[in-house]
């Protein structure tokens, strides 16, 4: 069993964050529409999930970090979908996120899209995630259903995860156009609820679509790295990044205020049906970019297996 913390975040109401974030996102993009709706039916494409919704309980875990990756691997940590649901009591649980791919089913390093309805009394799991490694035919982007080669729910290291009882139900619907600021849309979404609430912290997560333009995204190498990376010049060195295409499905996990948990305040993995996914920094086609995004805010954090020593690089 691993060590499991809990925090109450601040739950505002659906109706307050429509006009927080629609105040927000207006600073950073060009057409911007925020609104409460029933969340779209998400069995279906693009996003072709085991689960027609997001709602119900939604939570946040965060399991691991970055100190078990870098400086230098700690390959002792790895975990499973269905012992982390079964941890936070939530057997049933639909989880969506970014993570670390499982090596050590791989046997290599890997992006992680994690899509996963965990098992319950009765009815078993279902693993609808992707991974993303290096091509190892051209140096390439290569994105794959984990369900096509594998059967077990492993992940490695750290996982930033938004869990719901994936029922239907009133959703935040963010619809933004061309990027006029420096934030990408993760960002700026987070930065404007600190903003807003300041030491209340709100969590939040979901699905969005990137519906058009290009997107920088990284792939961690298949390989750990043998010598020590201690700062943000070497990890990037170590990266590889990739510049890939709409339409992609993004997996956001942001909190606005870390209450002191060691938490990666955000991080978005994307997937998409023609190959390509990684790690979403930020679109790079601002004036033909547009996002559209169904979200809810955590009631609840759960910190898994807490690194012990920390540090702040490697978290971008
Ligand atoms: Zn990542």
């Amino acid at each position: 069993m691993s060590s499991v913390e809990k925090f109450s975040f601040h739950v505002p109401s659906l109706e307050e964050l429509v006009g927080v974030l629609q105040n927000g996102l207006k600073n950073n993009f060009a057409d911007v529409q925020v609104s409460v709706v029933d969340c779209p039916d998400l069995t279906k494409e693009p996003y072709t999930y085991p689960v027609k919704g997001i709602c119900g309980k939604p939570r946040i875990i965060e399991v691991g970090g970055v100190p078990y990756l870098l400086p230098l691997v700690n390959k002792k940590k790895v975990y499973d979908m269905n012992i982390i649901a079964k941890e936070i009591e939530f057997p049933g649980a639909f989880i969506l996120g970014a993570g670390a791919a499982p090596f050590q089913t791989l046997g290599i390093n890997a992006e992680f899209m994690p899509v996963v309805q965990t098992k319950s009394d009765h009815k078993p799991a279902v693993n609808g995630s992707y991974y993303a490694q290096i091509n190892p035919e051209d140096g390439g982007c290569l994105l794959e259903k984990y369900s096509k080669k594998y059967n077990d729910f492993g992940f490695a290291l750290l996982a930033n995860l938004f869990a719901s009882e994936g029922q239907s139900g009133k959703v935040i619907e963010v619809k933004a156009k061309g990027r006029t600021g420096e934030y990408n849309f993760v960002t700026c979404m987070r930065k404007t609820l600190e903003k807003h609430y300041g030491d209340k912290p709100v969590g939040m997560g979901g699905t969005f679509v990137i519906q058009n333009g290009k997107v920088k995204v990284h792939i961690m190498p298949p390989e750990f790295s043998s010598c020590p990376l201690t700062s943000d010049e070497d990890v990037n060195n170590w990266l590889h990044f990739f510049e890939i295409k709409a339409p992609l499905v993004c997996q956001p996990v942001f909190v606005s205020r870390d209450p002191g948990f060691d938490l990666r305040l955000e991080h978005t993995h994307c997937f998409s049906h023609h190959g390509e996914g990684g790690h979403y920094h930020y679109d790079t086609t601002p004036d033909t970019v547009e996002y559209l995004g169904y979200f809810l805010p955590a009631e609840v954090l759960y910190r898994i297996d807490k690194p012990k020593e920390t540090h702040t690089f490697g978290r971008d």
